[in-house]
């Protein structure tokens, strides 16, 4: 593996190392094997207090090594932890020890193989839930139970229906991109999974955002929770080099035909607003000769899976996409992303920015603004504290 992200605190020698932020010698080689060398600011500030036990609320954008920060510490306390012993009657629920909640299918599958990755060796079921596919496959899967269970809000809640598993022996619960799910509408199945945990749980909340429903669901789930913010979490990385074009919306197509055409990096991100939008750029782009195609939860899940595997090989160059989609999409090597509209929110210019520059490489962020969108640019610049540059689109 070639993974560089960042050590805890490159300019000091104090950075702490894996090992003494009380990891074991079980996790250290599976860390080892990831290629991972030092903690990443996340981890360093998350493992230790999620190794005792404790509640966290942290703040932590994707790219930041975030999965590892929870996953390493609840394998290490899974392991530690004798399974509990349950008289296994004929039909009874599937038992989960820990349940990871994420927003998208696409999330979901990436944090369980990344967990799969981390837990090498250690004989621990990991169990996936998630909708778009089959439910009968699933549920034959997590009858005999999961040590960790990923799962999407709405395929889960189906499964405690069906009783194919039970939350009654679950220890831990960790909300994943908590500002997103409540963005997607979550809320309530949130609320009501958390209440079939027993009382006493370990909850960790990651959120790439702390806006107010992120901070009451926090008050409501934690119990006098450590707050974790890394310096990193609340700007974008130094890596990328943000850029401006100022366009009229109707050149917006033809501008980033000629762009691309001139010289297409190996993997770029163009984010649009709306599914229509994705779709209609990525057949412009198509019929000028582009790799392209868009991804939006329109298209079915074995679309979606296609799409991304093209992606992620290479073969697709140019992935058009909504922010729900894009959002954790944990793929390396994006080169350039492209906000083919200014965003609303200086949040989502982070979000849809941190698609490049992953795990210690740098990237380009363009960003197509058109005379009415200056307001929003200037917004972003300031509370974001950006640098960006305009460049000569043609
Ligand atoms: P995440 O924020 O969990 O999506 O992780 C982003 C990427 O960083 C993933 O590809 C991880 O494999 C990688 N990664 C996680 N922790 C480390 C680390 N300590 N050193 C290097 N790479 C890491």
């Amino acid at each position: 593996m070639t993974d560089t992200l960042p050590p805890a605190d490159t300019t000091s020698t104090d950075a702490p190392s894996f090992a003494q932020l009380g990891l074991n010698a079980r996790i250290l080689a599976n860390i080892a094997r990831a290629g991972y060398a030092m903690p990443s600011p996340i981890q360093a500030l998350a493992i230790p207090p999620i190794l005792a036990g404790k509640d966290v609320e942290a703040l932590s954008r994707t790219g930041s090594g975030k999965t590892a920060a929870f996953a390493l510490p609840l394998l290490q306390r899974l392991l530690a932890a004798p399974r509990p012993t349950t008289t296994e009657q004929e039909g009874a629920p599937g038992m989960v020890r820990t349940l990871i909640l994420s927003p998208t299918r696409e999330l979901a599958s990436q944090t369980a193989s990344a967990i799969r990755t981390c837990a090498h060796g250690c004989q621990l079921m990991i169990g996936l839930a998630i909708g778009g596919v089959p439910k009968d496959r699933q549920t034959r899967a997590l009858r005999g139970g999961a040590d960790i269970l990923v799962a999407t809000p709405g395929r889960l809640l189906d499964h405690l229906a069906d009783r194919t598993i039970g939350l009654d022996a679950t220890t831990c619960l960790v909300l994943d991109e908590a500002d997103r799910m409540l963005e997607l509408g979550f809320i309530e199945d949130i609320q009501a999974i958390a209440e079939r945990l027993p009382t006493r749980h370990q909850t960790l909340l990651f959120s790439a955002t702390m806006p107010p429903a992120v901070a009451t669901l926090g008050r409501r789930l934690l119990h006098r929770p450590l707050h974790i913010a890394p310096p990193e979490a609340t700007s974008p990385p130094p890596r990328i080099r943000q850029q401006v074009a100022f366009v009229a919306a109707t050149r917006k197509n033809a501008t980033l035909i000629a762009l691309l055409k001139r010289d297409t990096p190996d993997r770029v991100m163009v984010f649009t607003r709306t599914k229509q939008a994705s779709d209609s750029l990525a057949r412009a782009l198509v019929s000028a000769g582009l790799p392209a195609a868009a991804l939006h939860g329109d298209h079915g899940q074995a679309r979606r899976d296609r799409t991304l595997a093209s992606f992620r090989r290479g073969t697709l160059r140019v992935l058009v996409a909504t922010d729900v989609m894009a959002r954790g999409i944990d793929i390396e090597d994006v080169m350039l992303v492209v906000n083919f509209d200014v965003p609303e929110q200086p949040e989502t210019y982070i979000h849809r920015i941190g698609r490049t520059a992953r795990a210690g490489r740098r990237g380009t962020a363009l960003s197509l603004c058109a005379p009415e969108e200056r307001q929003l640019l200037r917004e972003i610049e300031r509370q974001t504290s950006a640098r960006i540059t305009a460049i000569d689109p043609t």
